[in-house]
This record gives C-alpha cells, sequence and structure tokens, in this order.
C-alpha cells in the first residue's frame, strides 16, 4: 500500500474509533486467518457476580464467605471483587488478614486471625493437597451453565465450592458472527475452567478453545493457532494478555483494557466492544483494495 492510502485508512479506522499504531498492521489484518480472543474482560463483561456459595458439612455459609472475602479483599483479581461485593451485601465485617500471597492462575491465600484460608480453582487445591472430590459434580454443574467455580479450603479443610458469572457483553455475539462471515475462524484463549470455557464457546459459536492456560502460556496458545501457516490476531486486554498481543501476527487491545496489554499492541479499540475488530478487518481489506 501506498503511504497515502495507509494514511487514509488509519484516518478512517480512528473516525470509528480503531487505533492503528503502525501501519504495518492494517496491512497484515487483512490476510488473518483466525481470531483468538481473551475471554474474561474481552468476550465477557469482565464484572463476574458471585451467584453461588455451597458450604461442606460443618461449616457455616457466613463464616466462610467473610473468611473468604476478607482475603479476597487483598487481591486485584475479577474474581475478588465479586467475591468481597457478595461478602458486603449479606453485611458481613472483613477481618484483617496476615501473610497474603497471590499464585497468578491458581489462587490466594492468607491467615485470617487464627485460620489459614485458600481460595482458587481447583488446580490450587490440587496443588495444595486438598481433595475437591466432594463438590465434583456441583462445579461440573456450574460449569456447564457457564459459572466458574471456585474452591475455598479453611485450615487446610475443603470448606465451600464458590460460583462466579461474569456476562458476555452485549455486542460480542454479533461481532462473532461478523468474523465468521468474514470467513475466518473464531477461537478462545483463557485461564479459567475447560467446561466454563467451553459453554461460553458454544453459546457464541466459537470454533476453538484453548483453556485452563497459565497466565505465561498464552504466547504458546498463540502459536499452537497458528500452526499450519495460519496468520493469528489476538484480542485481549489483560496484564497477562502483553506477551500474546506481542506475539500475535497482530495484536488488538481493549482500549478500557490495562494500560500493559495497549502497549503492547498493534492496533487499539476505542470502545470496549469487540465489532471494532471486524471494522478494523474490514479497513485493512478496502485499504489494500484501493491502491490495487
Ligand atoms: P482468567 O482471567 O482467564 O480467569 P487467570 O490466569 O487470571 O485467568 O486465573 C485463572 C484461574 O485462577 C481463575 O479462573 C480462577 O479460577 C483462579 N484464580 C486466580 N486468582 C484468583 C483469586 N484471587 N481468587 C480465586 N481464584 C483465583
Ligand atoms: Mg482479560
Amino acid at each position: 500500500a501506498t503511504p497515502t492510502s495507509i494514511m487514509v485508512g488509519t484516518g478512517r479506522a480512528a473516525e470509528l474509533g480503531v487505533l492503528f499504531r503502525n501501519g504495518e498492521a492494517l496491512q497484515s489484518l487483512k490476510s488473518t486467518s483466525v481470531v483468538a480472543l481473551d475471554k474474561t474482560g474481552t468476550l465477557t463483561a469482565g464484572k463476574p457476580v458471585m451467584t453461588d456459595l455451597d458450604v461442606a458439612s460443618g461449616f457455616d455459609r457466613a463464616k466462610v464467605l467473610a473468611l473468604v472475602a476478607a482475603v479476597e479483599a487483598q487481591s486485584e483479581h475479577p474474581v475478588a471483587a465479586a467475591i468481597v461485593a457478595a461478602a458486603r451485601d449479606e453485611g458481613l465485617a472483613l477481618a484483617e488478614t496476615g501473610s497474603f500471597e497471590a499464585v497468578p492462575g491458581f489462587g490466594v491465600s492468607a491467615s485470617v486471625g487464627t485460620h489459614r484460608v485458600d481460595v482458587g480453582a481447583d488446580r490450587y487445591m490440587a496443588r495444595l493437597g486438598i481433595s475437591v472430590q466432594d463438590f465434583a459434580e456441583t462445579a461440573i454443574r456450574m460449569g456447564y451453565k457457564a459459572k466458574t467455580p471456585l474452591y475455598a479450603a479453611v485450615d487446610g479443610k475443603l470448606a465451600a465450592v464458590i460460583a462466579v458469572s461474569d456476562p458476555i457483553k452485549p455486542t460480542t455475539p454479533q461481532a462473532i458472527r461478523a468474523l465468521h462471515d468474514l470467513g475466518l475462524k473464531v477461537a478462545m484463549i483463557t485461564g479459567d475452567n475447560r467446561r466454563t470455557a467451553e459453554a461460553i464457546a458454544a453459546q457464541l459459536g466459537i470454533d476453538e478453545v484453548v483453556a485452563e492456560v497459565l497466565p505465561d502460556g498464552k504466547v504458546d496458545a498463540i502459536k499452537r493457532l497458528r500452526s499450519g501457516g495460519r496468520a493469528v490476531t489476538f484480542v485481549g486486554d489483560g496484564i497477562n494478555d502483553a506477551p500474546a498481543l506481542a506475539e500475535a501476527d497482530v495484536g488488538i487491545a481493549i482500549g478500557t483494557g490495562t494500560d500493559v496489554a495497549i502497549e503492547s499492541a498493534d492496533v487499539v479499540l476505542m470502545s470496549g466492544d469487540l465489532l471494532g475488530v471486524t471494522n478494523a478487518i474490514a479497513l485493512s481489506k478496502a485499504t489494500i483494495a484501493n491502491i490495487r
């Protein structure tokens, strides 16, 4: 493409709320064949709510919720905010915590009074040697409903299974349809539970799911999606999306996302929705067509 057509294309994109941070992206987007999307905060609102909390026998529901929320009050993960909000809604007071530890992609732990409290995914409990067997069926049902099951342990004993649900952004279904209409494959990359990820993918008609990815595993996921010579565009918003945004043939950041994601991306969508992805690809095709 000529410098002039790139300038015109970049200008038109900006009017549509799509910022190209470099001219190469405008040229290369047209040849993308897979659009891979982060789940939390990209396909979904990134504002989960707590929907369920089932306690194990012998545990008091309000006590467990208060302990878990006290720990989560120290965490910056979106699921933490959901649990803290639920505890506040129930009028529970959150105690002080000590020796807080966050294990990215797994969960969090802290001491609350005389208790040790651990909260996280099934793999976090596995790592701590705590069996989640008693809640296996409940967790499976939560996953099928597109909810994320989390587990809480108090003093090393499984105390509760918690479900959080993160609503799909209203524009996401239309955006996925538009990508399919352009003949593209759509993939999801997430650290979330496989069953939950697959339930959301099924609702949206997403073609490929890469779930239970550790925070530093998204780059490998992009490399795998690229096999067979497919050009991959990755769309994400989080701190842990930054390496994948840099690795992808084109990285697109959600403008409402973290600064690190925006700095690592080739394209930034000013609005929080995914319709901008289709606009960006369509503009790339039009810009290249113009110079023929
Ligand atoms: P994602 O943002 O896609 O869920 P993460 O790598 O941030 O991926 O987290 C993976 C999983 O680890 C989460 O889905 C959740 O089950 C668990 N997890 C991470 N942080 C916390 C936390 N503060 N409290 C409970 N669970 C957590
Ligand atoms: Mg995200």
